[in-house]
Parts: structure tokens; C-alpha cells; sequence
């Protein structure tokens, strides 16, 4: 009786398993391609991870803030026949030749929070930039905590996140530092009086967005090599704006430049940094500083926060043939593997 009893149980766990097996391999077939409703209507998710992303230099906690996309138009590159001809025709076979990106960054010295460059808010069109502070809410700081903003310059691309349209201060505890030279040329009603018509909406950006601050007295300006924040040194990048400066922080052997718009299309003037943007106001000393720069940093292994080389817009630059090519800081969850060791 009791084995008989044993036998049945046996048969029924043995039925049970063979149903089991068969679901499961009904359900394995849909997974690989067989048809399945409920995994054909999984709604597609068009948001993207947060614009934001962390890296360790020595001490420093370093983020880069997404502010937006674009694409940059041959027609705003200059070079010779040769190059011009060879960008053109590359671009017919790969449209994203000219992508670029804005960038903003946050420095955390433990000491002090500071936003190097601001990016666009809503005052370069609108639309596919302006979305800094979203980016730096993500990152969990709030616009308040901000002690510290270092412009490269005034344009509205790097700076329009400073203020609203409406004339505030977005960050109201921040002191803002910026080139004597940027901030003469760009505040002057004479030199925008005299500029061509396609330059009239950078000066009245610059005037708009710098007010407020000048206003509550927390608009400095420098013109040499005055200390602001322990442990980082100007670099003046002269060229594509007459104050366009650059600011180079170290920590523990560790250094990270934030070159402003050294580069605009990365994928074109890193091999030829002889290549200018017509943004640039002196076309020569543009490129007379992007040739002067790009061997010290490849040699000296710099990490380089580009606020509009792809994001997270932070890789050191190596030696490839005549130019350079872009090493870029790759992804990781992992905080240790952030450290940036220098050569
Ligand atoms: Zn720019």
C-alpha cells in the first residue's frame, strides 16, 4: 500500500515536471523570435540616462553637466581648399562628421563648489540646449550650493545658464569670475555699436546675462594670474574671443584643463588643428593657440573637460600621425576606476 502510494506520487511529480518543461520551452521559443503580444507592446522609452557623470582628479570631484546637442556646419570651418573639399565630401558619407556637444562642469574641492562654464540656458535659440541645470539637479547639487562660476567667455553657449530671461540669477550665491579682456570687449556699448550685425546678438546676450551679477556686485573680473581657488592656475587661450581663457586645476600629481572652445568639431580639428570657426574673432591667434596647446597636453597626458567634444566631454588627447585623436573617459559605476592616473 505504501509503496503503491509512492508510485502514484512518482507518476505526478513526473507529469508535473514534463508540463513544466514544456511551458518553459514555450516560453523560451517567444523569447527568441516566436510571437509573443505582451513583449510587442512594451512601450519604447525615449528618456535617457541623467546628463550627468562623475570623475576623480586626486581630491577633486569633477562633474560633467549635459547641457545639449548639435550639429555644427561646414560652413562655420575654415581651412584650406584641400581640407575644406575632403570635409565636405566625408560628410556625404557620414552625416554625423560635425555632431557636437555642450558641456558644463561642476569642480567639488571639498571646500568649495564650483561651475566651470554654465552652458546655454535659454538664450542660444532654444530648443536642443539649455539643459545644464537639469543635468546639475540630477547630479544632486541645487543652483544655491553653487559658491563659485569661472567663465571661459561670454558666449551665449557657455554662459546663457547663468541667468534667466526674465533677468535673474540663476545661481544667487555665486561669485562669477571672467577675463578682464572678455568682459571689456563684450559690456562695451561702443565695440557693439561698431560689430557687424551677425555679431549684435553675442554682445546683447553677454550684456543681459552679465547684469544681474554686476548689479548684486558679484561680477569679478581678472587680468593676470590672481589666485581664486586654491590648487587651479589661468591659462589665457587667446583667439576665439580676446579674454577666452582656459582653467587648470591639480590635485595630487593630477591635473584637468577646462579649455573652453579650443575645439568646436572635434572630428575635423584634431586632425587639423589649423582649422578655425568663424566664431572665432582672431582667426589667426586662434589657431596659433590650438597648435601651441595640443602637444603640451598630449605630452603631458592633461585630462581635458571640452565642453563640446562628446559627452561626458572629458579624454586626454594622444599623437596620431599630423594631428591628434580624442581618448575619451569610457563609462563605469565604479568610483575607483574613475581616477584619472596620470603617465
Ligand atoms: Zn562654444
Amino acid at each position: 500500500m505504501k509503496k503503491k502510494l509512492v508510485v502514484r506520487s512518482g507518476n505526478v511529480l513526473k507529469r508535473k515536471a514534463l508540463r513544466f518543461a514544456a511551458a518553459l520551452l514555450a516560453a523560451l521559443a517567444s523569447f527568441v523570435g516566436g510571437p509573443n503580444a505582451a513583449l510587442a507592446q512594451a512601450p519604447q522609452h525615449h528618456d535617457q540616462v541623467p546628463g550627468f557623470y562623475r570623475q576623480k582628479v586626486g581630491d577633486l570631484e569633477v562633474t560633467a553637466l549635459f547641457d545639449g546637442h548639435g550639429v555644427f556646419d561646414p560652413h562655420w570651418l575654415n581651412g584650406t581648399k584641400a581640407t575644406m573639399d575632403g570635409v565636405v565630401e566625408a560628410l556625404n558619407e557620414d552625416p554625423r562628421l560635425l555632431d557636437v556637444s555642450d558641456e558644463g562642469f561642476l569642480v567639488n574641492t571639498g571646500k568649495q563648489l564650483i561651475l566651470v562654464d554654465a552652458g546655454a540656458g535659454t538664450w542660444w535659440g532654444g530648443g536642443a540646449l539649455g539643459r545644464l541645470l537639469g543635468s546639475l539637479r540630477s547630479a544632486g547639487y541645487t543652483p544655491e550650493e553653487v559658491d563659485i562660476v569661472l567663465v571661459t567667455h561670454l558666449h551665449s553657449d557657455h554662459v546663457g545658464g547663468l541667468t534667466t530671461d526674465d533677468g535673474k540669477r540663476v545661481f544667487p550665491n555665486a561669485e562669477v569670475y571672467v577675463a578682464k579682456a572678455e568682459s571689456d570687449f563684450w559690456l562695451s556699448p561702443e565695440i557693439a555699436a561698431k560689430a557687424p550685425k551677425d555679431a549684435q546678438p553675442f554682445f546683447q546676450s553677454a550684456q543681459a546675462i552679465a547684469a544681474p551679477y554686476i548689479k548684486a556686485g558679484k561680477w569679478h573680473t581678472f587680468s593676470g594670474s590672481e589666485p581664486i581657488v586654491d590648487g587651479m592656475h589661468l591659462v589665457p587661450l587667446p583667439g576665439h574671443t580676446p579674454g577666452h581663457t582656459g582653467y587648470e586645476f591639480s590635485s595630487k600629481g593630477q591635473r584637468i584643463l577646462f579649455w573652453g572652445d579650443i575645439i568646436h568639431a572635434q572630428r575635423v580639428q584634431l586632425q587639423h588643428p589649423e582649422v578655425t570657426a568663424i566664431f572665432d574673432i582672431d582667426q589667426n591667434a586662434a589657431a596659433a593657440t590650438r597648435l601651441l596647446l595640443l602637444p603640451r597636453l598630449a605630452r603631458e597626458h592633461v585630462l581635458i573637460a571640452g565642453p563640446h567634444m562628446p559627452f561626458p566631454a572629458l579624454g586626454t588627447l594622444r599623437k596620431e600621425g599630423s594631428g591628434y585623436s580624442w581618448v575619451p573617459v569610457v563609462f563605469t559605476d565604479q568610483w575607483e576606476a574613475r581616477a584619472f592616473n596620470a603617465k
